[in-house]
């Protein structure tokens, strides 16, 4: 049995579904038969053309032709006869073998495209690394994986799933998901819990202690994942399966009830959402309104900037979607550990402490532009409220504020209609916490990102798994900054959301609720269990909880005392 971090509830049984990273082993061992390695390496970019020629014609219908055009990109560089010669002189003079040849040339062209101040030969950096991977994974024989195209029930096994590869998860046949490295911040984690898939992130040496299509149970729950399980094993855990089932059969009568106390205190639970796609699934959970839309994904899956045009269209479609009440759309938030693959990022000692959020938008002020013109003309379909992400001086949201209002203006000036809109922040630095009253001043709202907020106020990296039992969101230090900016905000009239991962777990609502939080925004497939909770107390009692919490000093007795009070 291995054992990790559970990160999205539930349970699975399937095969597993393994995916490997070619890059991982490569090793400088000697040849001694050139021919040979020259025909692999022949073989290798037949079969990668062949692979691209085919994505190409997949995606045709998908994609405009300028997208299309990345993969004859692809196509070229596999065949580029600088590189081929490169990499055929190191295999006869040196005698290395072909996969080490092939990282040693991309290695130096990527360097010297790095080196040169053109975006473009940066981007083309990133092709690279990119065209790389699939030679090699097509030298060594590793599946290259086309998550889409996956049609029976797996488990899906990796060392580390990208935001944009989660995307493509399908929950009709990806049973649960189990990986070596991630967090329950992490926006693989975040795309799973959407998607209900039961996952597990963090399992030391994963694919090591698995095969291919080997029989799993996953239990995200736990956090475990049982390889081959005996007949005892598989039988005990069709009965826990059984009575999850029923126990999420008997939270379906919350399905049509708002989010309320057990003497009728009601509070708008909204969803969180990362791409337009989820409307559908998010519609049937009758939730609120959205109060945060991520931006990141439809940046992340596109292969170059998303137009203005497209943009309008994803927005248009939400806002258009949740008329009648409220989206929460937040700015671009990308860097730390979202990169854009056409954008060169900095290479930074710390990336969550570097360019990331409203600091990136301010660098590519074009791109801010072009989002914040998407967002205003979109909203006269609907009720906009505009949110930056990783504000942390009041500086800055002024700003970003006169960015948003100049675009405004120009789009007056051009006899565009601009509705109402409302403009806030994410509280998600200690320093915009202890400044919430003057940020309140000049704030329509707030929503507080407590996946942030943790860690930047206990220096711990989120993503960083060795550091996960140090990564504490019911801990007092938390609590206070949430009850400092609840009550800052409260003076002035601006309302105070929370739409970190803490408010989906149903015994931090409880305590959110308590310290006076106005509202919700969660991953929709918890939002059962936290009715169910919220309902069984009164406010006073959860207000009583709350001021209870805060006294005390660690968060294990505030977990400890939730859990008595509740009975969760
Ligand atoms: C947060 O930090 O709590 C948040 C909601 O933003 P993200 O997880 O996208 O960083
Ligand atoms: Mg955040």
């Amino acid at each position: 049995m291995l054992e990790g971090m559970p990160v999205s509830a539930g349970y699975a049984t399937a095969k597993i579904l393994k995916m490997d990273d070619a890059t991982l082993h490569i090793s400088n061992a000697l040849i001694t038969d050139v021919d040979q390695e020259l025909n692999k390496y022949e073989d290798a970019i037949r079969k990668s053309i062949n692979q691209l020629e085919t994505l190409k014609a997949t995606y045709a219908k998908k994609f405009n032709d300028d997208m299309l055009s990345l993969f004859d990109a692809h196509i070229a560089m596999t065949n580029d006869i600088e590189v081929v010669g490169k990499v055929k002189e190191l295999i006869i003079k040196k005698s290395y073998n072909l996969a080490y040849a092939i990282t040693l040339v991309s290695e130096e062209y990527i360097a010297m495209f790095n080196q040169i101040d053109d975006e473009y030969l940066k981007a083309r950096a990133v092709d690279l690394k990119d065209v790389t991977h699939r030679l090699i994974s097509n030298v060594l024989h590793i599946k290259i994986i086309d998550l889409a195209k996956i049609n029976e029930p797996v488990i899906l096994a990796t060392k580390e799933l990208t935001p944009t590869q989660a995307t493509q998860l399908n929950p009709t046949y990806i049973k649960g998901f189990v990986s070596e490295v991630g967090s329950n911040t992490s926006h693989s984690a975040i795309i799973a819990k959407l998607l209900n898939i039961p996952a597990v992130f963090g399992v030391k040496d994963l694919l090591k202690h698995i095969n291919q299509d080997d029989l799993a149970i996953l239990d995200g729950i736990k956090g475990k994942l049982y390889i081959n399980p005996t007949k005892k094993q598989l039988d005990t855990y069709k009965d826990v399966m059984q009575s999850y089932q029923a126990h999420q059969e008997t939270l379906k009568i919350y399905e049509h009830m708002p989010l309320q106390t057990k003497d009728k205190q009601t509070f708008p639970l909204l969803a969180n959402l990362s791409s337009d796609r989820d409307l559908e699934y998010i519609k049937s959970f009758a939730l609120d309104g959205v109060g945060l839309f991520r931006t990141e994904l439809l940046f992340l899956e596109h292969l170059q900037m998303p137009t203005y045009d497209e943009q309008y269209k994803v927005y248009h479609q939400i806002l258009e979607s949740f008329k009648d009440q409220d989206v929460t759309i937040r700015t671009l938030d990308i860097g730390g550990d979202k990169p854009l693959s056409y954008v060169n990022h900095p290479k930074e000692e710390n990336p969550a402490l570097g360019q990331r959020g409203i600091r990136f938008s301010f660098l590519h002020q074009d791109i801010f532009e072009t989002q914040i013109k998407a967002l205003l003309t979109a909203n006269k379909y609907g009720n906009l409220k505009i949110m930056f992400p990783m504000i942390s001086t009041i500086d800055e949201f002024l700003k970003a504020k006169s960015i948003v209002e100049f675009i405004e203006q120009s789009l007056i000036k051009n006899k565009i209609e601009v509705k109402p809109y409302q403009l806030g922040i994410m509280i998600e630095t200690p320093s915009s916490a202890l400044m919430a009253n003057e940020f309140a001043k000049v704030c329509d709202f707030f929503s507080i990102g407590t996946n942030d907020l943790v860690q930047y106020t206990f220096a711990i990296d989120r993503l960083n798994q060795n550091l996960s039992s140090l990564y504490k969101p019911l801990h007092p230090a938390i609590l206070k900054l949430i009850k400092m900016t609840v009550d800052a905000a409260h003076k002035h009239q601006v309302t105070v959301s929370v739409c970190g991962e803490m408010a989906s777990d149903a015994c931090s609502s409880i305590i959110l609720l308590g310290l006076g939080v106005d509202q919700l925004s969660i991953s929709p497939s918890s939002s059962l269990e936290i009715k169910s909770c919220v309902s069984k107390h009164t406010l006073k009692q959860l207000k009583e909880i709350a001021q209870h919490a805060l006294s005390l000093d660690n968060q294990e007795s505030v977990k400890t005392y939730i859990k008595n009070k509740t009975n969760f």
